[in-house]
């Protein structure tokens, strides 16, 4: 919890009112504490002798999967990448923008290294030309602790000037959708592409590029470092590995908690210190406003990837957020259309058009569930990009689990 103690929302504000960005950059281990534990030895190793295969290998026994919320096998990626002719590029999604995800910040805020080591062998490994970092301006911290570091690397000779570039989102949560990421990156509007062709074959300026989320990165240099063991050797209710949740809502210590990944809302809710005081648990939505929400009676799946899929939902980028007996679950969802009515952006008629619809009917005091019903399938069927694909789960969710309230 050391960034959230660091950066409180006060502080952060009477930074800003004093223009002054370095009063809430948290304490963080640097490049220099970094190599005194070990840091870099193994990306050096690599790019004097090592094998892609074996790394990816190393990789697919660990059971690491892509964490900004599809769940890819990470190595795998690797092979399509470099299947294609270079110049190759990667691409760093940091753009956090799932509301309630806050995961990646943590893990920027305190071991960049970590990160930026997992983003050099990755880079590596697809013998990519250049690598882009994406990231989210509402994270001012972390891109201030980002340049210095870079800077850091360049000085050190553990990476040519220009190799690595950082690029500031500037606020659109479809930003985060990769396809959409590479247009900003651009310099075009982020708007989703239609595929194939695939970002592994055309991505970046035309390029094959290689696509990994934050934490995806910081987890391949521990892999790399420690063996596969340092996620394979964790096994919970059938799962394998460790889940960083970000945990928000009515809970009393909202925060990261890295548990395995089989854990329950039940174990979840514990970590996060229990519910708060005079609140009863009601609902979770499991995996950001696209994955709607669930009632508190199946808060004993593992919250982990396909798990959830049987019940019309999924982990995504796992942002956990709590609601009790004091809060409205068709408010909640009217709050998450409202969002992605906000956030479409705009391209196609089923999301833009289905959005505005979708908030008006659920505006009225009774839901017309049947219309609703058809408008989510048209939603689901005909958008473009996940957004408006995932935009219904949160209306059919309420309609199946909280039919009382609508
Ligand atoms: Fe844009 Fe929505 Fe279509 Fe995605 S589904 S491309 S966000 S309009």
């Amino acid at each position: 919890h050391n960034h959230i103690e660091h950066a409180t929302p006060e502080k952060v504000q009477a930074a800003i009112d004093a223009q002054d960005i370095h009063a809430y950059i948290p304490s963080y281990e640097t490049l220099e504490d970094y190599r005194a534990a070990g840091g870099y030895a193994e990306l050096l190793n690599l790019r004097a002798k090592g094998d892609w295969e074996e790394v990816q290998a190393t990789v697919a026994a660990s059971g690491l999967r892509g964490l900004g919320g599809a769940g890819f096998p990470s190595g795998k990626k690797w092979g399509f990448v470099r299947a294609h002719p270079g110049p190759r590029y990667l691409a760093v999604n940091g753009d956090e923008g799932e509301p309630g995800t806050f995961k990646d910040r943590f893990y920027l805020e305190s071991q960049p290294h970590g990160f930026l080591e997992g983003m050099l062998i990755a880079a590596w490994a697809v013998e990519a030309q250049r690598c882009f970092i994406y990231m989210r301006d509402e994270y001012p911290a972390v891109i201030e602790i980002l340049r210095r570091e870079i800077r850091a690397l360049e000085d050190e000779n553990l990476v040519d000037k220009g190799f690595v570039e950082l690029r500031r989102g500037a606020g659109a949560y479809i930003c985060g959708e990769e396809s959409a990421m590479l247009e900003s990156i651009e310099g075009k509007r982020g708007l989703p592409r239609h595929r194939p062709p695939f970002v592994a074959e055309v991505g970046l300026f035309g390029r094959p590029t290689l696509v990994h989320n934050v934490e995806t990165l910081f987890w391949l240099s521990q892999i790399v470092r420690e063996g596969h063991e340092v996620l394979s050797s964790t096994q919970k209710n059938g799962r394998t590995g460790l889940r960083s949740y970000s945990v928000s809502g009515r809970v009393r210590s909202p925060g990261v908690y890295l548990l395995p990944a089989g854990s329950t809302m039940r174990d979840i809710i514990e970590a996060a210190g229990g519910m708060l005081e005079g609140h009863v648990f009601k609902a979770y939505q499991p995996g950001g406003p696209s994955a709607g929400l669930l009632p508190a009676s199946l808060s004993d799946i593992p919250m982990d990837f396909d798990q959830l899929q049987k019940h019309g939902t999924f982990i995504g980028s796992a942002a956990i957020v709590v609601l009790s007996d004091h809060d409205s679950a068709r408010a909640a969802a009217l709050n998450m259309l409202r969002f992605f009515e906000d956030e479409s952006c705009g391209q196609c008629t089923p999301c833009r058009v289905g959005c505005e619809k979708a908030v008006k009917l659920m505006e009225a005091d009774r839901w017309d569930t049947a219309l609703l019903e058809e408008l989510c399938q048209t939603m689901a069927d005909a958008s473009i990009c996940g957004l408006g694909q995932a935009a219904p789960n949160p209306i059919r969710l309420t309609i199946r689990h909280f039919p009382d309230e609508i």
